[in-house]
């Protein structure tokens, strides 16, 4: 809810006017069980910073993070232990995420040991059930990582996230390291997974073509803050917010018969450290106004729940204003 995290710039480079990178600017959105929403968007534009805000890895500046009701930022340690076990992380580099001393059972009940004592049977049994969840045979507990593809690993990585049973799994870029066909053996892997455990994800990629496949939901974040959210159907059927539809426009097409988008993505990303004034997308965006240099453009609601942050394709409804006076 109203998520912002500003990091402190070093000394070294503090110029006049800026002090912060504005990482997250009031970002909100919900996930429910069962439910997979992708935050989608270019490198730097603070998917990562959310997935840690979430995580409890850094504080929001502003904002707070619910579950079930509970604001977890304010929270303790003790009782962030209890709520933290149903938060679990999948990485993108398994590899480098997997304790190369570890054999792949040890690697997997971790997270269960790091809460109560197993026996050595128990732990192998939890070993091997965590594994025929992810599809592998229990003979591979005895293995270590560098054993193993880079496919296998990530379904460690998975099963070791399923070991505390978590209500959400927050996967940053979680198949972005693997060849194309792996891709999809994880990503229906975890299709397979949601249906049977009722888990939320919050899938972060700049990948589209995966977020097609697994997103329910999709929020498009440009510097830090989201400018489009809608339903995955909704939003590949038709974007609105015109960086939105850059993003699909330059993405390869597993369907030829599909029309590209008329705006083209041109220009880098700018720096969050001096984001544009007005909408941030300013500078790259065909269809800008003056206007649009100034004012930040709120998030209307557009129907269906889809909801987009653009002076000109969604123009906030200004009451008792005649229809279309507002933006001509
Ligand atoms: Fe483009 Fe203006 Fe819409 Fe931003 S608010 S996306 S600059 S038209
Ligand atoms: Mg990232």
């Amino acid at each position: 809810e109203s998520l912002t995290k500003h990091f402190p710039l070093s000394p070294g480079i503090l110029s006049k006017n800026i002090s912060v990178v504005r990482a997250v600017e009031d970002v909100s959105f919900s996930v429910s069980a069962g439910e997979t929403l992708c935050i989608v968007g270019e490198s730097g534009c603070g998917k990562s910073t959310i997935a840690r805000l979430l995580m409890r890895l850094a504080e929001p500046t502003a904002g707070r993070v619910l579950i079930d009701g509970t604001d977890i930022a304010g929270l303790k340690r003790n009782a962030l232990r209890a709520w933290r076990r149903r938060m679990q992380m999948v990485f993108q580099d398994p590899y480098s995420s997997l304790n190369p001393r570890l054999n792949a059972g040890q690697i997997i009940t971790e997270p269960v040991e790091n809460f109560e004592r197993l026996s050595h049977k128990q732990r192998k049994a939890l070993a091997a059930e965590l594994l025929r969840k992810v599809g592998m045979l229990p003979q591979v507990m005895d293995r270590f990582p560098s054993e193993l593809s880079g496919g296998q690993r990530q379904r460690l990585g998975i099963a070791r996230a399923l070991a505390l049973q978590p209500s959400l799994i927050i996967a940053d870029e979680a198949v972005s390291a693997l060849d194309v066909s792996v891709q999809a053996q994880i990503l229906n892997l975890l299709m397979d997974l949601q249906q049977e455990m009722g888990i939320a994800y919050l899938f972060i990629s700049h990948d589209l073509g995966v977020v097609e496949h697994i997103a329910h939901r999709v929020a498009v974040m440009y510097l830090g803050r989201i400018v489009e959210l809608a339903s995955s159907e909704a939003l590949f059927a038709e974007a609105v917010h015109p960086y939105t539809e850059a993003l699909i426009a330059a993405a390869p097409l597993p369907d030829p018969t599909r029309v590209r988008a008329s705006v083209t993505l041109e220009g880098e990303v700018p720096s969050p450290v001096k984001p544009p004034s007005g909408c941030a997308f300013h500078p790259r965006c065909p269809l800008a106004l003056e206007r649009c240099r100034v004012e930040v453009p709120p998030l209307v609601p557009m129907g269906d729940g889809r909801v987009v942050a653009c002076h000109v394709r969604a123009p906030a409804r200004v009451l008792g204003s005649a229809p279309g006076n507002a933006n001509p």
